[in-house]
């Protein structure tokens, strides 16, 4: 029998339903939220001294339940995790010119970040398995103007934390954990966000779980905690009130503060955050023994150290693969595949930063747009193609349709562009 036609080419699609949106809101953040609406209270923030210095009811207990689930010392929440991210940049005290190494494979929060501290991202190419920062990379780009690491733990997947520590250590440096897209998951069976010396996640509508906007930061740095907390709430005014306590007196703050009814929401879904997890890793196991078979891809690679969470499902080309990317992924997606991207994030090949150089005229060791960084370039321009795993429910039976999707592609890929 012939194979049925390709629906790019007028055939019927495989997929021929909608999937479900990806939900983890239901009854618990709803009563989380009649709770915080009777009490009437939507920000205990008080940008003075005090108790409400460190904000409100929920938020407080928000941040010490995530201190006892990721066992830290200290949960700081912020108003996003891009805010967040900028606390803990604010909290190393370092001087502008100075430089952080991280990743060009990453949401551009991870770097501008630096940027608005007036420092110098320099970028470190990518491990072509697992698309963390390669720690071999790391090293070849320390100056002796390097301050930091910011290392994401991309797609769910925690970056080689314990080697970049080590590297630190001989260099004198901060690693900073971007874990936005990992909670829960595990490298040599410790929380991601927690083995560095402060890291954090993203509460924000398309991760794992989410209260619309947020974020947490985790450290077990008192130091660096308390420094985090006053930039995220006009830390000038309440150093003022202690005649300028040392050595927080000369941050200028923002205000980055929590409000009450997402700090509840958030404690709701912190509870569900291992369930949801749950559900990704389900479909993405699923995903990989359909898919196994087929030829010229690599399927995503879970290094045996790490438990991979999944919020991104990444398959990458084979060099010779016989047909062009984005024939590949308009095929499927006309097969109903939903939720396919190609390329991810090559951010230092963004103009902002070259702009950034220009503009801050400091001296420097090296520019971070003239470097390349090969193998992100290649997957980002020819192999790489992903699955929002964070966009749909995926129920087995849905997974099930995307992998007789990918077969009929498959089966006829002479009939695609090469
Ligand atoms: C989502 C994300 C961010 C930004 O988080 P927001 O809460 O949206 O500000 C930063 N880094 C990475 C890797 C992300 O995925």
């Amino acid at each position: 029998m012939a194979p049925s036609r390709l629906a790019l080419h007028g055939g019927v699609p495989t997929i021929k339903t909608k999937f479900a949106r990806y939900q983890s809101l239901g009854r618990e953040e709803d009563l989380a939220v009649q709770r915080v609406l009777r009490r009437g209270v939507l920000s205990g923030f008080v940008a003075g001294d005090g108790d409400g210095s460190n904000g409100g009811e929920e938020v407080q207990a928000l941040e010490s339940e995530v201190a006892q689930m990721f066992d830290v010392e200290h949960c700081i929440s912020t108003n996003s995790w891009t805010s967040g991210l900028e606390c803990i940049i604010g909290s190393l005290q370092v001087d502008p010119g100075d430089e952080v190494i991280t990743s060009p494979w990453t949401m551009a929060a991870t770097a501008t970040a630096a940027l608005h501290h007036d420092l110098v991202p320099i970028f470190a190419d990518i491990s072509p398995e697992t698309f963390n920062i390669d720690p071999n990379a790391v090293v070849d780009l320390i100056t002796p103007r390097t301050r930091a690491i910011i290392a994401p733990d991309i797609f769910g997947q925690s970056a080689e934390v314990e080697v970049l520590m080590r590297i630190a250590d001989r260099h004198g440096l901060w690693v900073v954990s971007d874990s936005a897209q990992s909670p829960f998951a595990t490298r040599f069976g410790k929380l991601a966000g927690t083995q560095s010396h402060i890291g954090g996640l993203s509460l924000n509508h398309h991760k794992h779980i989410n209260c619309g906007e947020g974020g947490l930061i985790l450290t077990n740095s008192k130091d660096l905690a308390t420094r985090s907390r006053g930039l995220r709430n006009h830390r000038e005014v309440i150093a003022n009130a202690h005649e300028f306590d040392a050595p927080v007196h000369s941050m200028a703050g923002h205000n980055f503060r929590l409000g009450e009814l997402e700090a509840a929401i958030a404690r709701s879904q912190m509870r569900k955050l291992a369930r949801q997890v749950g559900t990704r890793i389900r479909a993405a196991e699923q995903l990989t023994e359909g898919l196994s078979d087929l030829e010229g891809i690599k399927l995503p690679y879970v290094d045996p150290a790490n438990k991979h969470v999944f919020y991104v499902y990444g398959i990458v080309l084979e060099d010779g693969f016989p047909v062009k990317r984005n024939q590949l992924v308009h095929a499927l997606q006309a097969e109903g595949v939903p939720s396919l991207f190609e390329g991810y994030q090559n951010l230092h090949r963004l103009p902002v930063f070259e702009a950034r150089y220009l503009q801050t005229r400091l001296p420097r060791s090296a520019s971070p747009v003239a470097r390349s960084c090969p193998t992100a370039e290649l997957l980002h321009d020819q192999r790489f193609l992903g699955v929002n795993m964070c966009a749909h429910e995926y129920s087995p039976d849905e997974v099930e349709q995307m992998i007789r999707a990918f077969k009929k592609v498959w089966g006829q890929l002479d009939k695609l562009a090469t």
